[in-house]
């Protein structure tokens, strides 16, 4: 686990002045890590770090800006666009290229001029996923909402034995993942309308989001090498937003005995952004358990965790319907919550993924599950927020929802801010959810 230097100091100012600007998500002390090329164009994609509302080209920068031999070595393969191979370097490599592009940022920077010229608006480029995202796993670290859920889908036993003992989790689709911005086709699939009433194929009518974060896998490991929860965070690149859609016709129907299927597996969106685990070292704070509830497993348990495991992210979703959109109205807040509340941390999700010997891969993704606050009003999702779909949300234009209408685009947004500390934030997670799929077609 990384600890605060000089690059996390709240003082910093670059000199790109909308990265001084308070409420940017992109402040010096953030600099994260995408894969962006100029919009409308065919170039290949290249490795960028978000600075203010500008991207800095790695690319360009490399070429045209003089590094330190060991700064130099770990830019050239980004350079090629390549963002795994930083995601495999060691520690110590990535904080010193976090060190070295603070300081080359910083107002002041003898580079900076150099740097003028590899700057492109965030406004004028496309992104796309940072990485190639080998397998998918979403946990369901969120207690709130496990409970929440649960009490709608078994109403006598809202929380499974299992739950506060083991990491639940499933593996899901890379496939299906895009990046904020790729907007996506309502599903068809098999669900009943009625309790007793036989299935039907239809288009899904309780399309959902889910809030959730997650996190890149860095160095993986080798089957049959478990990692060891103490190490775990080595093996964390970094976060972004996450919103896991979820057909919750299609749930109820399919997931017993093996769990969520096709009611997920049809997309997936991550904010573009990956915000490094050095970045996030200042809102590290402490986790543990409810008085009464059961303390980890050894293999699950670490004082490193104890001490730093959790992390203090503020987590929002927002709704902007086709509607709103028309008359020109800015989107409405529909919760708000905290990943300080998750059940599990990240470095429990890495222990316990790997503790069977399951070798997890640069670039892998795993999925936080769903995170609620613990008040009402704080769910992660429609299905809690119209406790499934009986108490529909009135928005403040007269419209009312109880699951999402085609044209509907929902933003995640997150961030970390603390007293002694700079306010980082992730960017947007934005999609629009059109028409239903196509019904497949014989070819003749
Ligand atoms: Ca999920």
């Amino acid at each position: 686990m990384t600890g605060i230097d000089e690059t996390h100091d709240p003082q910093l100012r670059s000199w790109v002045a909308s990265a001084n600007e308070p409420g940017t998500d992109f402040p010096v002390q953030n600099l994260p890590y995408g894969r962006f090329r100029r919009s409308a164009s065919e170039e290949p994609w290249r490795i960028g770090v978000a600075i203010g509302d500008q991207i800095l080209d790695l690319k360009l920068a490399t070429g045209q800006c003089p590094w330190d031999a060991p700064v130099a070595a770990l830019l050239e393969p980004l350079a090629e666009g390549d963002l795994a191979s930083l995601m495999t370097c060691s520690i110590d490599e990535r904080r010193l290229l976090r060190l070295a592009l603070s300081t080359a940022l910083r107002e002041g920077s003898l580079q900076g001029p150099f740097l003028e010229l590899c700057l492109l608006p965030q406004d004028d480029a496309t992104m796309t996923l940072p990485c190639r995202i080998g397998d998918y796993t979403d946990f369901y670290t969120g207690i709130h909402h496990a409970t929440a859920v649960g009490k709608l889908f078994r109403p006598d036993q809202p929380l499974l034995p299992n739950y506060k003992w083991v990491p639940i989790g499933y593996h899901g689709r890379s496939s299906s993942i895009g990046v904020s911005g790729n907007d996506f086709m309502r599903p068809r699939g098999q669900f009943r309308v009625a309790a007793d009433a036989p299935p039907v194929f239809d288009a899904s009518r309780r399309l959902d989001y889910e809030l959730e974060l997650g996190a890149f896998v860095a160095q993986g490991n080798a089957l049959g090498q478990p990692v060891a929860i103490a190490d775990a965070e080595d093996h964390l690149f970094g976060i972004c937003l996450l919103n896991d859609w979820s057909a919750r016709d299609i749930q109820p129907w399919e997931y017993q005995p093996l769990g969520p299927f096709l009611s997920k597996s049809f997309a997936t969106t991550i904010s573009p952004w990956i915000v490094s685990m050095e970045a996030l070292a200042p809102y590290r704070c402490a986790w543990g358990r409810p008085d009464g509830d059961p303390q980890p497993l050894a293999y699950l348990d670490a004082a490193s965790n104890r001490e730093r495991g959790a992390i203090d992210i503020t987590l929002e979703v927002w709704l902007q319907t086709a509607a709103m959109r028309k008359r020109g109205e800015r989107a409405v807040r529909l919760s708000a919550s905290n990943f300080r509340d998750a059940y599990w941390t990240l470095a429990q999700l890495v222990a316990h993924h790997s503790s069977n010997g399951c070798n997890l891969g640069v670039g892998d993704l795993l999925g936080t599950g769903t995170q609620s606050g613990p008040q009402a009003g704080q769910g992660g999702s429609l299905l809690e927020l119209t406790q499934g779909g009986r108490q529909p949300i009135k928005l403040p234009n007269g419209e009312s929802r109880t699951f999402l209408e085609d044209g509907d685009c929902v933003t995640l947004r997150a961030a970390c801010a603390r007293e002694g500390a700079a306010r980082i934030g992730f960017g947007n997670c934005s999609a629009t959810v059109l028409g239903a799929s196509p019904v497949a077609q014989v070819r003749s």
